[in-house]
């Protein structure tokens, strides 16, 4: 029956790939040649997420600067390359590029369709490594599977240890932040000058055919929960004339840019940027903004640049939880950018919050619909001027402790109570019109926090999930206390 269901799919795998290729346009081709050692860079989750990830971008990139190497990629569930459709077991060597932790459960889930084996123990080829942030944020759930890991920024990292792979390979086990078993956990720190952007344009990823330009790598404010900013520190700015550099590289077939960076509005330069791009009619976009960095002129480049919607994280709906987690954000700092969004004609907004965090209390919570309620009422107020009302997404999501953050030793949440949360939430601010709410399931949550603490112990019991296909509920359920515990 599994191997009927497959080929059905197979069919369909190849015209998909076909159709999705043919829409690509690739900024580095690499010329094909005989003899030239093949690698296969995997993104365990599909196309559309993969493609939108600066991370695999740069990493594809890098691995095909290197001379006598050329990089295919893959996506889930696909167990073929992307480039030469070739079956993932004919690989020499495989590296997933990994960001987030519930994709751990794709990759066990593509070597098994790949018929490799699990277990590097047992495993002759491939060679298997992976690198990114989940990687970097918990090298020990897949340590067995693994044969090394690579800890930190790739850009150099990546290079020298494809070259080391194909060369020396004993070699790779001494370069710093390759993570193998019984050796320290060092992170590698990318100093140099490459600026990490999209290597290929495509219609298919969430900015469809945006340019995307990392602007600035880490942030410079250090919130307590926060796995971005403590995990690529310190703070670095990209060089403003090697931006425009790059833009100008690409004269022509850039039409949209993604401006991306903790805290795009940092940047030193960052009026200079928007400048250079509203000079030569692109639009650009940029990441969530700081409440606390908006300005009139913010404002004014960022509308030249043909932005309509913002998203801002408040993360929590009280001062006093925001300054428990360090997020330096006040009450009067918000309304004041509120007042700009508003003389600015900004009406479509979307909001981040986190509920279950360190030291929340109920009220807190209800903080949230009332920050929101005030929100909407200076809209309101400002109706006539505005002339449209515009839309409220308000975004929640569970605190789930990130490695390496000083918030990583608190436990999640109890189910009960963030289901209790939630349903008020949703409840609640359905009432305010023009309010959207996105809630990320709790069930997930779950898994993320299970996938974020554990050291190991529970491989099986994720082999055993994928291999069955145990639903996440049941999952859940079945470790619930051993995760809130956690
Ligand atoms: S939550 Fe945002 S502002 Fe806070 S440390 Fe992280 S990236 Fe920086």
């Amino acid at each position: 029956m599994e191997s009927n269901r497959y080929a059905i799919n197979w069919r369909t795998i190849i015209q998909n790939i076909d159709i999705i290729k043919a829409k690509e346009i690739n900024l580095y081709p690499k010329k094909w040649r005989k003899n030239l050692k093949k690698v296969l860079l995997v993104f365990p989750n599909r196309y559309y997420i993969g493609m939108s990830n600066l991370g695999f971008h740069t990493i594809f990139k890098k691995i095909n600067e290197i001379d006598d190497v050329i990089c295919e990629r893959g996506f889930y569930p696909y167990p073929v390359s992307f480039e030469t459709k070739t079956p993932f077991n004919e690989f020499e060597l495989i590296i997933f590029s990994i960001s987030f932790e519930i994709d751990f459960l794709n990759v066990i889930d593509m070597l098994i369709k790949s018929g490799i084996e699990l277990f590097k123990k047992k495993r002759k080829k491939p060679f298997l490594t992976a690198g990114g942030i989940a990687i970097t944020l918990n090298p020990f759930i897949l340590k067995e599977i693994f044969d090394v890991q690579l800890i930190g920024e790739g850009e150099e990292l990546i290079i020298e240890f494809v070259k080391n792979f194909f060369t020396d390979k004993e070699k790779i086990y001494s370069i710093e932040g390759v993570f193998s078993e019984n050796k320290e956990i060092k992170r590698r720190i990318y100093t140099g000058n490459y600026i990490a952007h999209s290597t290929i344009l495509t219609e298919n990823t969430e900015f469809s055919n945006y340019f995307l330009i990392e602007i600035s790598r880490g942030c410079p404010y250090s919130c307590y929960f926060c796995a971005g900013s403590h995990n690529y520190r310190p703070y670095r700015e990209k060089d403003y004339n090697e931006i425009l550099k790059l833009f100008e590289n690409f004269n022509g077939k850039i039409k949209k840019v993604g401006l991306i960076g903790s805290s795009v509005l940092s940047h030193k330069k960052f009026f200079d940027i928007c400048n250079y791009l509203i000079e030569k009619n692109i639009d650009f976009s940029v990441s969530s903004l700081r409440l606390d960095k908006i300005n009139d002129e913010v404002l004014r480049l960022l509308k030249l640049g043909k932005n309509s919607s913002f998203t801002v994280a408040i993360e929590a709906g009280s001062e006093r939880l925001r300054k428990l987690i360090n997020k330096k954000l006040s009450d009067e700092k918000i309304f004041y950018a509120i007042d700009l969004f508003i003389k600015h004609k900004i009406l479509n907004l979307k909001f981040y919050f986190m509920i279950g965090l360190p030291g929340e209390k109920w009220d807190d919570v209800e903080k949230i619909v009332e920050i929101i309620e005030k929100i909407k009422k200076e809209y309101l107020k400002n109706k006539k001027y505005l002339k449209h009302l515009g839309a409220f997404t308000i975004s929640v999501n569970p605190f789930i402790p990130k490695r390496n953050t000083p918030f990583f030793k608190y436990p999640i949440d109890k189910f009960d109570i963030l289901t209790t949360k939630i349903s008020f939430l949703k409840k609640r601010l359905k009432k305010i019109p023009n309010v959207k709410v996105q809630v990320e399931d709790i069930t997930k949550s779950y898994i993320q926090c299970l996938l974020s603490k554990d050291d190991g112990k529970f491989l099986p019991f994720l082999i055993e999930k994928v291999k069955k296909r145990i639903s996440d509920k049941k999952f859940v359920f079945s470790f619930i206390d051993k995760i809130e515990k956690m």
